[in-house]
């Protein structure tokens, strides 16, 4: 391989590159609008726009998308070629400012949730020039926002890039209080750690399950699966490590500091995880990270699965989002080392307690989907309870607040928010809660209910905002108190007091936590269904309205393309366990039997008294098992042609989740006991066993 650090971000448009390319004066007008979100100057995008077109076409590309990330949680591209015909039979190559920064691709068919009537069907797609654009496959990338005519959002960029705004906004109000002067903007950041299944890519297409749904909807145990412990952090076997490096590579070249891998816990399931960045950043090379890791498995004959449960009884898939918020200068969630440091440090850390505790069912929300439905509250993702994990220093710290350590102190002059000596919290790797759902790790947050396919665009609005709001409130006291200190302290003890009950350091997976949970009072939502619900109450919604983030209309849209996209999942996934059924196990069943009936006559023929008792067991055993499965099959079949006609979204919903999903759960039983006892040579698919181990 090429030195690493030529390799590395070298189809990236990036600061570097600009700042080569571009004249001084240029590259310092396009900084005010990198870093300080002002407006782009029309002269400056032509200028960027010649210069990037010269740039990529060096690096080999023969076209520019605008690429977007539209409510479907995936990105979308539209290709176009830079040729422009010059009249006598030739073509140069040409691309505006204009272009570089407004597109109108036709957009009728991206969901909208009734934002767009279908005679306005018209969506713009808008330059964020604080996202690099970058080449690949031949095409200049420009990540872009993705809005209606009349403005409003229908894509993931836009109100993260609210978000953090409003985050931003907020945190500034602070950092002033404690004496900033100079602060101007505060980022969010975050390092998603994706989970992912590599399985052998000719099995994975004789499964219909894996081709449409991303999950296995049939196969019973393996005599093998995660019990022995032996993959996780296990040696990593030479076609998955082949894989994984040139995954890297690809990765680096796109500018994604591809930093860690590993086997996780299931057998077949792997990690990787880049380095931290701005959350707007962050979440496009997360989608990045999701399309490289499926096209580069492919080139391996490997499948990746990046479905959150796609095994039964095993462990699923996850991401990690690891959260902070910073200056240019300082992590803002990193203890600090003098009084004043501290001071700022148990701010932001209560804010975001506070916020957590205030707003769970929306932070619940964003981790809602079908897929993690089968994760969540299972043993071994975390509950469906938010709670936070602050470790054993820190908890001790916030109970002496919640005592009134800080207000009774007597002379609030010298308030120094009663914990002068705040240790240096050292990343103890041992110490960690693995069970919570959101835990203090040293500098940042982990929150650890995200689905694996997830667009991770959606926790970090709402941790934005909702953190936003709290510091809202703590500035607006702040600002009109007239001893800074002591209404400080008294904010951060009230905002203990009233929130610790979601600080939780126990087990998780313990099912005693639920009850326990349930005591405190905290929210247990334990379908996608019921978290969607909620986006709607008129209490969220002004939150969002608050900070910009969403207005009521987009609400309602992003509830219901929620809502039909967890039930056409399901359906997706009724049919298909139907065509299994019916198509490949029922059959393949029939003809085992018959197989072993016809085995018993030939063999009655040869031997005339032969005791045929345990063949005649295996095909009684297959003709009940099949009765089952055609009366189940048959439920399935009447319970979605019901659901279907139900109209009202959250019903039907609803009706997808506990009657189409029990019935599909009610069919796999009987064919998955099926599986047990036809001959393999007779099955009509790979098995767990062969998926899980054949890599
Ligand atoms: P693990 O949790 O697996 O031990 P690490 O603690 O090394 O892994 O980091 C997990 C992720 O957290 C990485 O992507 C890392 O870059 C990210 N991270 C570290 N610091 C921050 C921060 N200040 N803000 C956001 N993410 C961060
Ligand atoms: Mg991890």
């Amino acid at each position: 391989m090429d030195n690493l650090q030529q390799v590395f971000g070298c189809n990236v448009f990036s600061k570097a590159i600009m700042k080569e390319r571009l004249s001084k004066d240029t590259y310092k007008k396009l900084l005010r609008t990198l870093d300080l979100n002002e407006e782009l100057i029309p002269e400056v995008a032509e200028i960027v726009a010649s210069v990037m077109k010269d740039w990529a076409i060096e690096k080999g590309a023969t076209h520019y998308t605008h690429w977007f990330q539209p409510m479907t949680g995936k990105t979308a591209e539209k290709h176009d070629s830079f040729i422009e015909p010059t009249g006598d039979g030739r073509v140069i190559m040409e691309f505006s400012g204009k272009q570089l920064i407004q597109g109108e691709p036709d957009a009728s068919s991206f969901p909208n949730g009734g934002l767009r009537a279908t005679f306005e069907a018209r969506g713009y797609t808008t330059w964020d020039a604080t996202s690099p654009a970058f080449v690949k496959d031949h095409t200049l990338y420009i990540p872009t926002a993705f809005c209606s005519y009349s403005g409003e959002a229908l894509d993931k960029k836009t109100p993260l890039l609210r978000s953090m705004e409003a985050i931003s906004k907020q945190a500034i109000r602070i950092l002033r209080l404690f004496g900033d002067t100079k602060i101007q903007k505060v980022v969010s950041t975050v390092g998603p750690e994706q989970e992912y299944f590599v399985v052998d890519k000719s099995l994975f297409y004789q499964r219909k399950d894996l081709m449409y749904t991303g999950r296995t909807l049939f196969g019973a145990k393996p005599p093998k699966g995660q019990e022995l412990d032996d993959h996780y952090f296990g040696a990593i076997k030479d076609r998955v490590h082949n894989f994984m490096n040139e995954l890297d590579v690809e990765l680096w070249k796109l500018g994604v500091a591809s930093k860690t891998k590993h086997n996780e816990v299931a057998p077949a399931q792997h990690e990787m995880a880049p380095i931290y960045t701005t959350t707007n950043i962050a979440t496009d090379q997360n989608q990045l990270v999701m399309d490289t890791l499926v096209k580069v498995a492919a080139r391996h004959d490997l499948a990746c699965l990046l479905h959150e449960k796609p095994f039964a009884g095993i462990n699923g898939s996850g991401k990690h989002n690891n959260w902070s918020i910073g200056t240019d200068k300082a992590n803002l969630l990193e203890p600090g080392v003098t009084p004043h440091e501290n001071a700022q440090f148990l701010t932001f850390l209560v804010a975001t307690i506070a916020a957590v505790g205030k707003y769970a069912p929306l932070l619940r929300l964003s981790a809602a989907s079908s897929g993690n439905d089968h994760r969540l509250g299972a043993n071994e993702a975390p509950p469906a309870i938010i709670s936070i994990f602050l470790g054993e220093q820190l908890t001790d710290i916030i109970n002496q607040i919640k005592d009134g350590a800080l207000t009774s102190c007597k002379s609030a002059t010298h308030m120094d928010l009663g914990v002068t000596t705040l240790p240096k919290f050292k990343k103890d790797v041992t110490d960690r809660n693995r069970t919570s759902p959101f835990a203090f790790t040293g500098n940042k947050f982990e929150f650890r209910m995200v689905g694996s396919t997830a667009s991770i665009a959606g926790p970090n609005i709402i941790l934005n905002t909702i953190v936003a709001d709290v510091l809202k409130d703590m500035a607006d006291e702040l600002e009109k108190a007239e001893d800074f200190s002591v209404r400080l302290s008294s904010i951060i003890e009230r905002l203990v007091k009233e929130h610790s009950n979601i600080l939780f350091d126990g087990d998780g997976y313990d099912s005693s936590w639920i009850q326990e949970a349930e005591r405190r009072g905290l929210p247990n939502i334990k379908t996608a269904v019921e978290a969607i619900k909620a986006f709607s109450e008129p209490e969220y919604i002004e939150l969002f309205e608050r900070h910009g983030v969403f207005t009521e209309g987009e609400v309602m849209a992003r509830q219901e393309i929620m809502f039909e996209e967890y039930a056409k999942t399901i359906n997706i996934e009724a049919l298909t366990t139907i065509q299994i059924a019916k198509k490949e196990i029922l059959p393949a069943s029939l003809h085992y039997a018959s197989h072993v009936a016809s085995s018993i006559k030939n063999i009655q023929s040869v031997v005339q008294d032969a005791d045929v008792s345990a063949q005649i067991e295996i095909v009684a055993k297959i003709n009940s098992l099949y009765l089952d499965a055609s009366t189940a099959l048959a439920t399935l079949e009447s319970t979605l042609s019901k659901t279907q006609g139900i109209k009202e979204m959250y019903k039907r919903a609803k009706a997808y989740k506990f009657e189409v999903y029990e019935a599909m759960e009610a069919l796999r039983k009987p064919c998955d006991a099926l599986e047990e006892v036809v001959a393999k040579s007779f099955w009509p698919m790979p098995t767990y066993g062969d998926l899980l181990f054949r890599v």
